[in-house]
């Protein structure tokens, strides 16, 4: 099969690597790709935001299956477009996509489909939010309900903060745009929060390795947001038992839902939950595989990735049989630029990448670009370096040794990648 992956980022860097592994795989187009997809395919640069634009390109290339990475394309109907004109695509439909591209419409699912989630109320206007707030006094999580780079929810622990963040998205300044013109309100939740992958058909579906990530830029969980610092998979707080809790509570009421609305989901369904002291709940779903998680959580399925893929796509996961359970553990350290997730300078150096990979580790591009024949870097997360080991901590040694050894200038990376999950497998005296 001729093989389009869409997106530039580490996510795809890592679907591509799965992909290039496949005997399925003949050829392998990246759209627009980075400097580290290029040594595994052509690049040819794309407007990821444009789905006709990827649909002639798919038809240029003689395409048999076009994997999307992110989730601008998925929201605005790229597989839409890929199916009208006789193509195919792995991913969800615009109106499956909209669990994740609508706060709005994923809340009203779970609510209408008993979906254990946060208590919430949506609100288009400032005045009933305001009034609302002064009813339910905070913690509390005010949230643009549309797409926001995932930094349209803001978790309020006093009521001023609550206040300010209605006033910011509902108010004048309108800071999310349109994203933010419609805002759900929810209950605060506490607890343990864990990513699960599911790979679906519209029917059937197979869950991947579980994970947990580390959004905030500092050790310890101090600072803002970012796109994700770390990760490991499987998380230990998803015990089997939690996750036959997590398959009947929440993974097969959400499809069985998705059908009956007439919208079958296809595609990867990542389904963010929180462990409560009364059970998993939903803190939000996503409509393709997270970035960092997919670089670890590919690389632990065993078996063939882009058969996964092209099985789920035409509707027969049930062909593919149970998959086995996952060989040891994964994890990924993030290399940032000095300055992330506020502004940072670009254009850096790179040296070290062969030797860090010396021990086994994979080095993934995530903002890189080459320029006049030398790698530099190019945003804010440059790099994920991933390790795989017997254990978590073995996982862990390797990706840390190599993150060493990639060196360019204002380089930073978390030090406490996975410090959380080997206190919990301790407990459990693993
Ligand atoms: P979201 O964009 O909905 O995934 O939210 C981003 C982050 O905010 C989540 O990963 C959680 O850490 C936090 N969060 C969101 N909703 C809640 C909630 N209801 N209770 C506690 N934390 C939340």
């Amino acid at each position: 099969m001729n093989i389009l992956v869409v997106g530039s980022g580490g996510r795809e860097h890592a679907i591509a690597l799965a992909v290039k592994k496949s005997p399925l795989c003949d050829t392998l187009v990246c759209a627009p790709g980075n400097p580290g997809m290029a040594n595994l395919g052509k690049c040819v640069p794309v407007d990821v935001a444009d789905p006709k634009a990827i649909a002639d390109l798919a038809v240029a290339e003689k395409i048999d299956l076009a994997v999307i990475g992110p989730e601008i394309p998925l929201v605005a109907g790229v597989v839409d477009e890929f199916r009208r004109r006789g193509l195919r695509a792995f991913g969800p439909t615009a109106a499956a996509a909209a669990l994740e591209g609508s706060k709005a419409f994923s809340k009203d699912i779970m609510k209408k489909y008993n979906v254990p989630t946060a208590a919430f109320e949506t609100f288009t206007d400032l005045a009933s939010a305001k009034k609302f707030l002064a009813e339910h006094p905070a913690p509390i999580v005010v949230k643009a309900s549309g797409l926001a780079a995932g930094k349209g929810a803001i978790v309020c622990m006093t009521d001023k903060e609550a206040n300010d963040a209605v006033e910011e998205m509902l108010g004048d300044k309108a800071v999310f745009g349109e994203s933010g013109k419609t805002v759900v309100i929810e209950e605060f939740m506490d607890g343990e929060e864990a990513s699960i992958f599911v790979v679906c058909d519209g029917k059937d579906y197979v869950i991947l390795s579980s994970a947990q990530d580390h959004k905030r830029v500092f050790d310890d969980d101090k600072g803002p947001n970012t796109g994700g610092m770390g990760a490991y998979s499987p998380a230990p707080v998803v015990t089997d038992a939690l996750l036959d809790e997590v398959k009947k509570t929440i993974i097969e009421p959400t499809l069985k839902g998705m059908a009956a609305e007439g919208k079958p989901y296809t595609g990867v369904l990542y389904v963010g939950i929180m462990v409560t002291a009364k059970g998993p709940k939903v803190v939000e779903y996503n409509c393709r595989l997270g970035d960092p998680e997919c670089q670890i959580v590919l690389p632990l399925y065993d078996g063939d990735v882009l058969a996964l893929f092209d099985a789920a796509e035409k509707g027969e996961l049930a062909k593919l049989g149970v998959p086995k359970a996952p060989k040891g553990s994964s994890a990924i350290v993030v290399l940032a630029s000095k300055g992330y997730p506020g502004s940072y300078e670009k254009g850096k150096v790179v040296t070290g990448i062969e030797e860090a990979e010396k021990n086994g580790a994979q080095v993934l591009h995530a903002g890189t670009k080459m320029v006049d024949g030398k790698l530099v870097t190019n945003g804010g997360r440059v790099f994920g370096v991933v390790g795989h080991g017997e254990t978590l901590q073995a996982a862990l040694d390797i990706a840390y040794e190599a993150a060493e050894k990639v060196q360019f200038e204002g380089k930073f990376y978390r030090k406490d990648i996975g410090k959380k999950g080997l206190a919990r497998l301790a407990k459990m005296g693993k």
